[in-house]
């Protein structure tokens, strides 16, 4: 019931219009990331290589920024395509859907995607839907984080964190590093 009220409390300080935002599907090809334009329906490709760029809508102009959402991530092409490519760092949450912990995790997640938009991506691996990634970075405990810098995984933390250690998480090693 708590995690109930607070994820509550979340939904409610996000703007207008991330939430809209939000309730389209963030998908993720090879080569970039699928935004539907807020405006005007368009959909634009955000090439991972130029997460760092203002883009606009290819019809009606309206500045469209890297996302404040976390993006699912279903399969391996785009996985490493994503995680080589991407101009921003990569904090990858390893999760399956029988997972407590990981339900727990899920709003807290959302929360330092909305904060970190522009600074960080936030990719989503449901370890059922793509066993092979979770086979191949040998993920043995889920939720598990893992932060990508230019394609090398450079942190791994596994167990449930709120929003703060998250970050803490994320903050510590991109300044080291
Ligand atoms: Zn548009």
């Amino acid at each position: 019931m708590r995690t109930f009220i607070r994820s509550t409390v979340y939904h409610a300080r996000i703007p207008r219009d991330e939430r809209s935002f939000r309730m389209n599907a963030m998908e993720a090809d090879n080569r970039g990331l699928l935004i539907t334009c807020p405006k005007c329906g368009q959909r634009n490709r955000l090439k991972y290589e130029a997460l760092r760029r203002t883009f606009h809508c290819g019809k009606c102009q309206t500045e469209l920024h890297a996302p404040g959402v976390p993006v699912d991530v279903k399969s391996d092409l785009v996985f490493d395509a994503l995680v080589s490519h991407s101009a921003l760092p990569v904090l990858v949450d390893f999760w399956a859907p029988w997972c407590g912990p990981c339900k727990m995790v899920a709003p807290e997640v959302r929360k330092v995607a909305n904060e970190t938009a522009g600074h960080l991506l936030i990719a989503k691996v449901n370890t059922e839907e793509v066993p092979s990634l979770a086979r191949r970075f040998r993920v043995t405990a889920i939720p598990t984080m893992a932060l990508f810098k230019n394609g090398i995984e450079v942190a791994r933390q596994a167990g449930a964190m709120p929003a703060p250690a998250i970050r803490k998480f994320i903050e510590q090693d991109l300044a080291v590093r």
